[in-house]
């Protein structure tokens, strides 16, 4: 068996030691004599392991007690809709445009009301975050939407807007537990787990309760409203099992690993060696500025396209793979997420200054 280094944007690396554990827990979990995957969703046994999951991320994040923990399907995407339809009352919401999820995301709620996108960076292919300390925030807006880290563009939120009152609501799908986040300044956080979390296809919502309303338009499906989920403790359909108990063994792994603290420090160190190469280096350049760099995905370019895709195959066979950049930006994407050992990151940048040698 040989592991490669996978930058992927997600589905992306996972803690090597939660898929071990995984696999020795595959045939028997903990004596039951069957797989999660086989397993009743009303069973002791996985009743024990969706509330650990749920316990485990409250201790991480320090979730206040007014907040529910939703474990949901569909994706990040399926909340795209699911947010206006719960949230929006006067049928109102501002958008802050940073990249193609929040794009995606504005899109989808004009669908159910009226969409302001009160700040946007692309002009700059969204190389940027806006200044967002002083937004023409609409008076009856029901919300204020961001995407915590644009997963695609390589840039991140340092600080959160000024949202003159309303209601923040965060897309942290690729960001979630690389840092420390204080829940309290949100309405809502929402994260689809495939980046740094677990399984691709489940989301985890993050809600004060009293945005749970049930005064909610007829047309609203029964799954997508919040109030379903909350008053049956995401049971109130099988939820994605398998996913979930990965996401809870993920919670551990992180709680090990010496929480979000940790985390941060063990993320700023990795993404450091990276943009501290990219900015020495003659051949490869960081895409974002500076001050609004990403944590977890970093953008970088040879000005020249062949070159990209030279140093693409080339970093493939030697085993760093998944480095292409979106097809939209183009280049090359590293992302290093909390499961990227910093041995991942050391190795590639080597690999990097060889190609820059060898090629130049
Ligand atoms: C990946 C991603 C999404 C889409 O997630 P799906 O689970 O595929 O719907 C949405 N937002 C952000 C920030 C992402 O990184």
């Amino acid at each position: 068996m040989s592991r490669v280094f996978n930058f992927s944007a997600g589905p992306s690396v996972l803690p090597e030691a939660v898929l071990k554990q995984a696999a020795e827990e595959m045939l028997d979990y903990k004596g039951t004599g069957m797989s999660v995957m086989e397993m009743s969703h009303r069973s002791k046994a996985y009743d024990n392991i969706i509330k650990e999951a749920e316990q485990d991320l409250r201790d991480l994040l320090q979730i206040p007690d007014n907040y529910k923990v939703l474990f949901l399907q569909g994706g990040a995407s399926q909340q795209f809709a699911a947010v206006p339809m719960n949230l929006m009352k006067n049928g109102v919401a501002d958008y802050i445009v940073t990249g193609q999820w929040a794009k995606k995301a504005a899109e989808e709620a004009k669908k159910y009301g009226k969409v302001n996108i009160v700040a946007s960076s692309a002009d700059k292919t969204f190389s940027y975050i806006p200044d967002c300390s002083d937004l023409p925030i609409s008076e009856d807006a029901d919300y204020v939407y961001i995407c915590h880290n644009n997963t695609i563009y390589g840039t991140t939120f340092k600080k959160l807007p000024n949202t003159k009152g309303k209601i923040l609501v965060a897309d942290m799908s690729s960001d979630i537990l690389s840092q420390p986040v204080n829940v309290s300044d949100y309405g809502m956080i929402y994260f689809g787990v495939q980046k740094n979390v677990g399984p691709a296809g489940v989301v985890i919502a993050i809600i004060r309760e009293d945005l749970i309303r049930d005064d909610l338009p007829e047309y609203v499906p029964t799954m997508l409203k919040w109030k379903t989920q909350a008053d049956n403790d995401s049971l109130y359909n099988t939820p994605p099992c398998y996913g979930i108990y990965i996401c809870g063994l993920v919670f551990k792994w992180v709680k090990e690993m010496g929480g979000l603290e940790a985390m941060k420090a063990h993320n700023e160190k990795k993404a450091a060696i990276l943009y501290d190469f990219l900015d020495s280096s003659k051949m490869f350049k960081g895409t974002v500025v500076k001050e609004d760099r990403s944590l977890m995905n970093v953008p970088f370019v040879t000005g020249n396209d062949e070159l990209d895709a030279k140093f693409v195959k080339e970093a493939t066979a030697a085993g760093f793979v998944n480095l292409k950049g979106h097809r939209s930006v183009g280049g090359m994407r590293a992302s290093i997420y909390n499961a990227m050992p910093i041995e991942g990151v050391e190795k590639l940048v080597a690999f990097m200054k060889e190609f820059e040698e060898a090629n130049s």
